[in-house]
């Protein structure tokens, strides 16, 4: 049989694949084992009942952490930091002991315990890290955190148990110790939130009619008379049930789909506002923005192609945002909220009191409400209406309008009604409604403890 030919490179085919598989199993920065060998050894690290085995997850720090060193210092600077913490570890652990870098700041390695209490070990390790590294004679810091989870005699898939170490390590940051042991918990509350992220999309699918709007009425606090309605996002999933806004509106700002989001709510909810002036009732509905809807190039525009698109005057919207999280591109924002409002579009300022409530953004801001925030209004008595008080002549001093969110008694009213608060909503008004309802609401006479 004639033998093979050398490879281009001058090795036999049989030493090639070999070569191959040896750089595709270590890593090329630390030199050590890296995940795709971690995975392959996994059964023998496990041993044969898992029994008394503790997998470990070290990370030297939050990758923000490391896109600093990247940014200030550079790759090789950086991977040097990697390299100083690698053996930081390796001082600590006894040498027979195997290390894997699993993953650019993460190394996975396996610990004999038995029971469920932290090992003297992994704290060992922990206080170990207390000290900067030193990387060429600048000290930098580590925050390490230390993921532990027992391995089992089950058939475990390795990838899986290496998520799950990961998942532990990352709530440890949590914890004062800088060590945790994997949560069930906490993963299934990653996980619902995956879900729900990865799911999204499709609900955003007219034709899926998973997402609703509700509508809970605004009132005149003067004269009671209803001319607005806050239009509030509701998801009902198709499996998990309805889910609440304040879940799923926050992960969706963490991705690209709070844009599609908030068009798909500004789109039904001036739909309803047409509807409703149709049957005689011109109110001005209110749609939540996000900070980042702000910070998007031509949100401005959006809006008044979508009040066009529905033959709506610019004074059938309202534009609620949190001041809290202000927009990524604050110019742009003050810039947008600037048009909007000259245009006539109303613009409010959500949830006041609560986040950063800073007063000289607050002067800065182009808006014409302030909503007070229900964490004051729920509790609200006689006794404890001076921080309303202050707010509400802050705001008027400002030239602002004040809503008082949350009004669930009579008392409350009442007293937001002598203290000259604007306009008020809340359960004791009405709850958020289906349009439906709302319809039927206006019609009705709505007893208002006036
Ligand atoms: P928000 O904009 O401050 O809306 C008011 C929330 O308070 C609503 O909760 C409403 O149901 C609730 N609420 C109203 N009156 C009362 C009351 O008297 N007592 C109590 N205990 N609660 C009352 P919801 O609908 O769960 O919405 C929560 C938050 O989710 C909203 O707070 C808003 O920040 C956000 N959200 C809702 N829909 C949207 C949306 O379409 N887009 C964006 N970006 N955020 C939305
Ligand atoms: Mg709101
Ligand atoms: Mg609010």
């Amino acid at each position: 049989m004639a033998a093979k030919r050398p490879t281009s490179n001058g090795l036999h085919p049989r030493l090639r694949a070999a070569e191959k598989r040896l750089i595709e199993r270590y890593d090329h920065v630390t030199a050590i084992p890296n995940r795709l060998l971690f995975l392959s050894d996994f059964k023998r690290l496990r041993g044969r009942s898992g029994k008394g085995r503790l997998l470990a997850l070290l990370t030297l720090c939050d990758a923000r952490h490391y896109n600093e060193i990247l940014r200030a210092l550079g790759h090789a600077f950086s991977e040097e930091f990697v390299r100083a913490g690698l053996e930081r570890l390796r001082e600590m652990l006894p040498p027979e002991i195997a290390v894997y870098h699993v993953s650019v700041l993460s190394f996975a390695f396996v610990i004999e315990h038995e029971g469920t209490d932290v090992p003297e070990l992994a704290r060992e390790i922990a206080d170990g890290f207390a000290h900067d590294l030193v990387v060429d004679d600048i000290p930098v810091r580590t925050k390490v955190g230390l993921g532990l989870m027992p391995l089992q005699a089950a058939a475990m898939d390795p990838a899986e148990v290496l998520r799950a170490v990961l998942v532990a390590a990352q709530d440890s940051r949590r914890s004062d110790a800088g060590i945790a042991f994997y949560n069930n918990r906490s993963d299934a509350a990653h996980r619902r939130a995956f879900t729900l992220l990865a799911d999204l999309p499709k609900a955003l699918k007219a034709k899926e009619r998973q997402l609703s709007l509700a509508f809970q009425p605004r009132v005149d606090m003067a004269t009671g008379a209803c001319h607005g309605a806050e239009a509030l996002l509701r998801w009902r999933h198709p499996t998990l049930g309805n889910v609440p806004p304040a879940e799923f509106i926050p992960l969706a700002e963490q991705t690209a789909l709070i844009h599609p989001l908030t068009d798909w709510v500004l789109d039904h909810a001036l739909a309803a506002a047409a509807r409703l002036r149709d049957a005689g009732h011109r109110l001005k509905i209110s749609v939540n923005a996000s900070p980042l809807n702000l910070s998007e190039p031509g949100f401005d525009d959006k809006l008044f192609w979508a009040l066009d698109k529905h033959g709506l005057e610019t004074s059938a919207l309202e534009i609620e945002f949190t001041e809290g999280t202000m927009a990524a591109n604050q110019e742009r924002a003050t810039r947008q909220l600037e048009r909007i409002r000259k245009a006539g579009i109303r613009v409010a300022i959500d949830d006041f009191g609560t986040g950063f409530s800073n007063l000289s953004y607050l002067r800065a801001i182009p808006a014409d409400v302030l909503k007070i925030d229900q964490s004051f209004i729920r509790p609200l008595t006689v006794a404890d209406s001076f921080m309303v008080q202050q707010i509400l002549a802050m705001a008027h001093g400002l030239g602002l309008d004040v809503c008082a969110e949350g009004i669930e008694t009579a008392e409350a009213f009442g007293l937001l009604r002598s203290l000259g608060c604007d306009e008020g909503q809340g359960y004791h008004i009405g709850r958020p409604m289906p349009e439906a309802d709302l319809l039927h609401w206006l019609g009705g006479e709505y007893a208002l403890a006036m």
